[in-house]
């Protein structure tokens, strides 16, 4: 008998087939046994009557446990009321493992038990659906650049400088010599966009963050292009028109999975291009009309940012920050002294997911810019070098996936938008 997957059952209407999953639960009304079964791809009820169900069979069904390793073969059935809209009518049915004892049972647990336990965790419902949008997020993001002409070129996780401030280095004993852990690639891609024109990284970045927000995680993942001969306006269209894209392949190629998280798709299925910028002043007068206090000068903090996120109802750019937020690589406005900045913020209260702008160009502004931070010049001579040989205007930006992932997902806290979460105070499992 053929083994098919539950995310192609549509084909084999009508057909015997076999699946290899595990038991997600079980119920019994008389006669007739339900059980829900997963095989990683989705979730489908088998239906066992004793009619139809080999004895042995359908008596094995009484002692299996949540999360027996179970295969099942059967026939394929048409239901309107399944929410794949397919049902199994079981033939038979075997045990690979049963034991009892599963620690996530159905009841609610505390989150910290479920992240404790997120090696199991990660096999419930919502958990797949998150995570399986992740990974059509992450694919789409690639996809976009790909055909766009962008070369992936990672970025080392080992560095010998802070990029993004030098408060939230994770220090790492490299044979005697302290080194740090990556916080972004952008300076590598930087090099590899004068040598390759459009390139991009993507790889895991880390930042001690001390405060414990849903938007922050220690370990989290960035996608970073880089373009040569761009400037802040390219940057932004390229930001805004990948965040499109990722919302549209997940409405068109995860519904089965936003519907298990009972995510209202009405703003995600509303969003269009171009999303609406404002510059930086404005948007802090608007956060003071919203009655979250801040002055010119202030970056946003997390309630700043989800006021001025919940009055929008589709993602938004700041444009133009003042150099004191920004890193050392941001380039001035010659006019107004601004930065040429933006972040793109996802609204309904999430917040930044993406941050760029164009970089500095001219050596002397650059080294300007490296002394008055305090940053260790030497450590910078090789990226100095970037503009000393063949420099040229740049632009790119840093999307953070987890980011995205949480506000496509409707879900509060970013920690389940990643398979392992490390946070302050979590780096088990
Ligand atoms: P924030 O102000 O929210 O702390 P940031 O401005 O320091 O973020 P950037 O340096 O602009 O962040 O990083 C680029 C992107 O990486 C952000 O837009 C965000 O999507 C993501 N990001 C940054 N820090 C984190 C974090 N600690 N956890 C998860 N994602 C993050
Ligand atoms: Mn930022």
């Amino acid at each position: 008998m053929k083994w098919v997957y539950i995310e192609d059952i549509h084909k084999y209407e009508g057909q015997e087939v076999e699946l290899r999953g595990w038991l997600h639960n079980k119920r019994s009304s008389g006669r007739i046994k339900f059980l829900m079964i997963r095989d990683g791809t989705g979730f489908i009820q088998g239906v066992a009557a004793e009619k139809d169900t080999d004895d042995e069979g359908f008596a094995l069904i009484n002692d299996l446990n949540q999360e027996a390793s179970i295969v099942v073969r059967g026939s394929v059935h048409r239901e309107q009321r399944a929410p794949t809209g397919y049902e199994l009518s079981v033939r038979s049915i075997e045990a690979i493992q049963n034991k009892e004892g599963y620690p996530i049972s159905p009841k609610s647990h505390g989150v910290d038990f479920l992240l404790g336990n997120r090696h199991l965790w990660v096999r419930s419902s919502k958990q797949w659906a998150v995570l399986r949008i992740r990974a059509e997020v992450v694919r789409s993001v690639q996809e976009y650049l790909w055909e766009k002409g962008f070369l992936q070129l990672d970025a080392p996780i080992f560095t010998p400088a802070a990029c993004e401030g030098t408060t939230t280095l994770f220090e790492v004993n490299y044979f005697g010599e302290p080194v740090y852990l990556s916080q972004s690639g952008q300076l590598y891609s930087e090099a590899t966009a004068l040598a390759f024109s459009r390139v991009y990284c993507f790889g895991p970045t880390f930042r001690a963050e001390k405060s414990k927000t849903r938007r922050h995680l220690t370990e989290f993942w960035q996608i970073e292009p880089e373009m040569a001969y761009a400037h802040l306006e390219d940057a932004m269209e390229l930001a805004e028109g990948m965040v499109g894209n990722a919302i549209h392949r997940v409405l068109e190629k995860r519904k089965e999975e936003l519907r298990t998280l009972d995510r209202d798709t009405t703003l995600l299925e509303s969003t269009i291009t171009p999303f609406p910028r404002i510059r930086y002043e404005e948007a802090v007068r608007r956060v003071n009309e919203l009655g979250e206090s801040m002055e010119y000068g202030d970056d946003f903090g997390a309630p700043q940012e989800t006021v001025l996120a919940m009055s929008f109802d589709t993602p938004f750019m700041i444009t133009h920050f003042p150099i004191d937020v920004k890193a050392f690589y941001m380039r001035k406005d010659s006019e107004t002294g601004d930065t040429l900045s933006f972040d793109l913020l996802a609204p309904e209260g999430y917040g930044e997911i993406v941050g760029g702008g164009e970089r500095e160009f001219d050596i002397k502004e650059l080294e300007k810019s490296i002394e008055s931070r305090e940053l260790p010049m030497e450590a910078f001579q090789w990226y100095l070098d970037l503009r000393r040989f063949g420099s040229v205007p740049h632009a790119g930006f840093g999307l953070g996936i987890e980011r995205l992932v949480a506000w496509i997902c409707g879900i509060k806290h970013i920690r389940e938008t990643i398979p392992f979460p490390r946070m302050l105070g979590r780096v088990y499992p």
